[in-house]
């Protein structure tokens, strides 16, 4: 990503008087942080800002108290072809799920697409690109474009990054100081991490306890898969995630992945019956994002994912396969 790229993006959002701002389905912190923090920043220009996203209906739970000035539309508001698109946090225009037939769309219409996203291989299905592949997370982007743009941090823009960059950079697990730098200033613009941080990963309503019992009892060891690195994998199905939100099956992958002899933690989660959605996550030595590719998916190289068709024997036997050939890091 150039200086150039930051100044061209940030001057087509300066002068745009209507933005829709899209994130991935299932939208995590980084999407939707990034999408609402740019939301209420040209917002706060003068411009008409809606944000969205392709699937579920529903706001994320944890993630509801980002939208502090109501710019969430359900998907079917959003224009058919609007002026300014920008895709925040999608890999792939397959991310945008429902909302992705608007790119084209709005493309055909004259319009401009901007993307702003951090995975390796975007394809840059946009007319404006704003992606560095080396960022922890798109927040980091958007602060630079709000930075370039001249918009005060205010709190709650603030709480919109530092939601963003605590999640994708695994509680500043993978940060750099420039990492650190950045949360200082969000810090500094108030934000307060420990009750951020416990609304956004670490509440869960009591039926996740029940739920992790029966997952975890059926968790499966395999030392000698993923290139003799291990391999441990849970599978969530229909019936064990009952009352259960889909957002909330999305941290099982954190507690299976801690297993000591396993350098490769999987989790499928039954979306509908014998259809998943594959969690990949390596620690240091193997190239999940790779195997991923290879099941139809994508992602990074230590955290990735894929959706596939089949029994969950099936669709580990793919993993299985892939793993065995994933390139080591
Ligand atoms: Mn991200």
């Amino acid at each position: 990503m150039s200086p150039e790229d930051v100044a061209g993006a940030a001057e087509l959002l300066a002068a745009a008087p209507d933005v829709t701002l899209l994130a991935h389905v299932n939208p995590d912190a980084d999407a939707l942080g990034s999408a609402l923090a740019l939301g209420r920043a040209l917002r706060s220009r003068g411009a008409r800002v809606r944000v969205s996203f392709g699937h579920p209906e529903e706001v994320p739970s944890s993630l509801r108290m980002l939208d502090a000035d109501g710019l969430i539309v359900p998907a079917a508001e959003v224009p058919a072809a609007p002026p300014l698109l920008v895709a925040c946090d999608a890999g792939s225009l397959q991310r945008l799920g429902g909302l992705a037939d608007r790119v084209p769309a709005t493309i055909a219409a004259g319009g401009a697409v901007l993307i702003i996203d951090h995975h390796v291989a975007n394809p840059r299905f946009g007319t404006h690109h704003l992606i560095d592949d080396e960022a922890e997370a798109t927040v980091v982007l958007v602060l630079r474009l709000l930075d370039e743009l001249g918009v005060p941090l205010d709190l709650p823009i603030a709480r919109c990054l530092y939601a963003g960059l605590v999640t994708d950079s695994g509680r500043f697990r993978r940060a750099r100081p420039a990492t650190h730098l950045m949360a200082a200033r969000l810090l500094e613009a108030g934000v307060e991490p420990d009750e951020l941080t416990r609304s956004l990963m670490d509440t869960h309503p009591f039926a996740w306890l029940p739920m992790l019992s029966v997952v975890l009892r059926q968790a499966a060891l395999e030392p000698g898969a993923a290139q003799g690195l291990g391999l441990v994998h849970a599978v969530v199905r229909l019936e064990h995630s009952g009352p259960v939100r889909s957002e909330e099956l999305d941290s099982v992958i954190d507690i299976v992945r801690t297993t000591a002899e396993a350098e490769v933690a999987v989790v499928l989660k039954e979306i509908s019956p014998d259809r998943w959605s594959v969690s990949l996550r390596a620690d240091r030595r193997i190239d999940v994002g790779d195997a991923a590719s290879r099941c139809g998916g994508g992602g990074h190289r230590l955290a990735a994912g894929f959706t596939a068709d089949g029994t969950a024997e099936q669709v580990l036997t793919s993993v299985r396969e892939a793993l065995a050939v994933a390139p080591s890091l």
